[in-house]
């Protein structure tokens, strides 16, 4: 068979080592060190320079990390790939990467709870400036960009608000404008969504979720498909006019990420290249019992409304379609009458778990306006659209007729 050939899961269980193992291990063994010891002080040299792909500390590079960043650029088409210690991380660094003191950044309040802290707050008082905007509505992006505009950043779908933006209509805007396209594309796993196709510039995935198999370790990585010409970009023109199209990579390896020093490490690239082995088979089973489930609870009396892009009832059902297919990730969330009657519902669940975190191989349930949302203020919660009324379920790898019973048992 053609190597050229191999499928998303083909592709990941034979992306050979770059050098091989001394013990030809056949898995990529855990390089559970943090310095590197040189023959003379000339390769020494070489490799602090950066003239050889040596490495020389684990807070830069290490080969363990490397094969699962290896892993992913080779299924992703990436220029490259970093892996850092959190879904955060990887945000930070790559917004760090991006803006100065007098930037602004246009995105949504429709944004995981930290990521929004992080640009109101974290950002804020550093004279970054983030626009909040509707990005469901092209022209007011359009309208909100200006010469100070270092990205236009997004959730593909929001969480816990399902909204879902049109890509291509975004890209156009980011291409005219020169901002690039920044997306945490960490509700459907690049096993499903090809970022690359839609026009984003840079992905950002929290590979706590989908990748880690199993809710096993924190991770996130930065996804820079090189597809960005980097000169209209206020901090990186000077590196774009040396690098082109690699100035991001190299303003983030060589600079933020080393200061930062958030780098993964390699036991968790070792738990999360596990991972991506199974992670088509775990989408695929955890997104069909998401559709059918939410198929079941939307007919129950007791549930309000319910919010999946994957039903023909949901308002971005044609656009979730395009971008997502048919099984848009493995997250529903739906109203109940009240917010006594949401705690109500989670204490008698006795399958599902009560918790946070997302696509864990066990289903989990939680109230998002009390918990992660909890310390924003009524008029924060309000502006982002979270509701009172809202429960979230994240669906595992149970079987759906089992997490159907216990979750009408819970309801009514
Ligand atoms: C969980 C999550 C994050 C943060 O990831 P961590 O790995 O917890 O730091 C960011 N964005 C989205 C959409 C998430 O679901």
């Amino acid at each position: 068979m053609n190597k050229n050939d191999l499928s998303f899961t083909g592709e990941i269980l034979h992306t050979p080592f770059s050098k091989p193992d001394a013990y030809g291990a056949l898995s990529m063994p855990v390089y559970q060190n943090v310095a590197y010891e040189f023959n003379t002080a000339e390769e020494m040299e070489a490799a602090f320079l950066g003239k050889s792909a040596e490495n020389t500390y684990s807070r830069i590079t290490n080969p363990t990390v490397q094969y699962f960043e290896n892993r992913v650029q080779k299924i992703t088409g990436a220029l490259s790939v970093t892996a850092l210690n959190s879904g955060m991380a990887a945000i930070s660094n790559s917004i760090i990467t991006l803006a100065q003191t007098g930037s602004n950044i246009v995105t949504s309040k429709h944004l995981f709870g930290n990521t929004y802290s992080f640009f109101a707050s974290t950002m804020a008082s550093f004279a970054v400036e983030t626009r909040f905007c509707d990005l469901t509505n092209p022209d007011e992006v359009e309208s909100r960009i200006d010469a100070n505009t270092c990205a236009i950043f997004l959730e593909i779908i929001t969480n816990p608000q399902m909204e879902v933006a049109d890509l291509m209509a975004l890209s156009i805007i980011s291409k005219q404008k020169g901002v690039p396209l920044v997306a945490d594309t960490t509700i459907i796993p690049f096993c499903s969504f090809k970022a690359k196709d839609w026009g984003i510039n840079i992905e950002i995935v929290s590979s706590t979720k989908y990748v880690s198999g199993g809710a096993t370790s924190l991770g996130g990585l930065i996804i820079d498909y090189g597809n960005f010409g980097w000169i209209s970009s206020p901090k990186l023109h000077s590196m774009a006019k040396e690098f082109g199209t690699a100035a991001f990579t190299l303003k983030l390896r060589k600079e933020i990420h080393r200061n930062l020093g958030a780098y993964m490490t390699p036991q968790v690239a070792y738990l999360q290249s596990l991972g991506l082995e199974t992670l088509t088979l775990r989408y695929e089973r955890a997104t069909t019992s998401c559709w059918h489930l939410v198929k079941r609870l939307e007919i129950l009396p007791e549930v309000e409304s319910i919010n999946y892009t994957g039903i023909t009832c949901n308002p971005f059902y044609k656009l979730s379609t395009q971008q997502f297919g048919s099984h848009p990730g493995a997250m529903f969330t739906f109203n109940l009458a009240s917010r006594e009657a949401c705690f109500s519902f989670l204490n008698k669940l006795k399958l599902v778990k009560r918790a946070t975190n997302l696509f864990d191989n066990k289903t989990l349930a939680i109230h998002p306006a009390s918990t992660i949302f909890g310390t924003f203020s009524q008029d924060v919660r309000h502006e982002m659209h979270v509701s009172g009324k809202t429960i979230r379920i994240s669906v595992g790898l149970e079987d759906f007729e089992d997490l159907f019973v216990d979750i009408k048992q819970a309801i009514s």
